[in-house]
């Protein structure tokens, strides 16, 4: 992973023009899948593809992780299963987090999709596409042990029960709310939740913890777990290291360099004004690539392992970098900076830019050329 590429192979300017390679390790993702599975068994681990697989590749990372064993593949919305369906083996499962709206029900019954059910009514509605076709059909239960987001209250899970009756229940099912945290006492108060609602569901398996949970320990495993962003070598846990391998890997390329005198105003209304003479280089991404607007003045990129400062703001398809640190001629029209790489992981991007890895993979955007290893 060290060897900066430089500048844009030129296959890879004839062949897309792209100005930025994100470069997606498949192998690297096979392993953390590996790694994740080991550390779950007994219990099996799932994959969460969601948007795209977190913007990497849906249907790369599905076949991939399907080549290592995985079965069970969790989306959020109706549009993504159905699109994603046909990528995936005979076999294997595919689920919707966020469940049914009237009026699909038929078509995910076709397609043998396996909602995961958030309330009495998506229970009852999905009942009936199963009595109107005279056969079981397949569901998860979800209960909400303490997001208010998605779920059944617990109290209704002698109700849920009941009106499954006709539904092939494969798991009751919760998210946890804050299973980066592992000090918070929220991760008890689930699992405690979770457990009353087993006990109403005899034979029923448990599917509970996300990247997070997996790390929370056994209790949290239940039978199926569902990492998503662990998978992709995001931390799992806050504030400890980061267990998983680097999946992602994003180089830039400069599209002009200048030098400027001190007092010169850089980017849009002139946040960023120079105390010196400063060499600069412009790079070919933004907000609109997943570069997100507030790293304007406090993200970097590198270059030779050298920090390049964000000069002023950053604009919606370039950034200006301060890259005086470096020898003068080293960057030059169309060399690659490293944006997310061995000087600057995946999780430190998302720090300086004040949020969250989940959101800068999903946020990076379709102008990249994606080149999978
Ligand atoms: C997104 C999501 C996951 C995956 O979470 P990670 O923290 O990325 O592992 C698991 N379960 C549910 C219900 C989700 O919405």
């Amino acid at each position: 992973m060290n060897d900066m590429p430089h500048p844009i192979p030129s296959e890879t300017r004839e062949g897309e023009g792209a100005s930025g390679i994100l470069t997606i390790d498949l192998g690297a993702l096979g392993r953390n899948y590996d790694a994740l599975a080991a550390r779950l068994a007994p219990a099996r681990a799932a994959a969460v593809v969601k948007a795209d697989a977190y913007g990497l590749g849906a249907a790369k990372v599905a076949e991939t992780l399907q080549a290592r064993g995985c079965r069970d593949f969790f989306v959020a919305l109706f549009v993504e299963a159905v699109r994603l369906k046909p990528a995936l083996a005979a076999d294997a499962r595919l689920f919707v987090l966020n469940g049914l709206l009237p009026g699909n029900e038929a078509q995910a019954a076709d397609l043998g999709l396996i909602p995961v059910l958030n309330s009495l009514e998506q229970v009852k509605r999905w009942s009936q596409t199963a009595s109107a076709r005279g056969r079981r059909l397949p569901a998860v239960l979800q209960f909400d042990t303490g997001m208010s987001r998605l779920g059944l209250p617990p109290e209704e899970r002698a109700a849920a029960r009941a009106a499954a009756e006709n539904l092939d229940v494969l798991f009751v099912m919760s998210h946890l709310a804050a299973a980066d945290e592992p000090d918070s006492v929220q991760n008890a108060g689930q699992l405690a939740e979770m457990r009353r609602v087993v006990e109403e569901f005899p034979g029923i398996e448990l599917c509970f913890a996300n990247s997070g949970g997996i790390f929370l320990g056994r209790d949290y495993h239940g039978v199926l777990a569902r990492p998503g962003i662990a998978l992709y070598g995001g931390a799992p846990t806050g504030g400890v290291a980061n267990p998983m391998e680097p999946v992602v890997r994003l180089d830039v390329a400069v599209v002009q360099t200048r030098t400027v005198p001190a007092g010169a105003r850089v980017g849009y209304s002139g946040t960023h004004v120079t105390g010196a003479e400063t060499r600069l280089a412009t790079i070919a991404a933004g907000y609109a690539d997943g570069l997100l607007r507030s790293l304007s003045g406090r993200g970097a990129v590198y270059c030779d392992g050298v920090r390049l400062p964000i000069a002023g703001r950053v604009s919606m398809d370039s950034i200006t970098v301060d890259v005086t640190a470096l020898p003068e001629g080293r960057l030059t029209l169309g060399s690659l900076v490293e944006v997310i790489g061995p000087n600057q992981t995946l999780d430190d991007l998302a720090a300086a830019a004040g949020t969250i890895s989940y959101e800068i993979l999903t946020s990076l955007g379709g102008r990249y050329l994606r080149r999978y290893r």
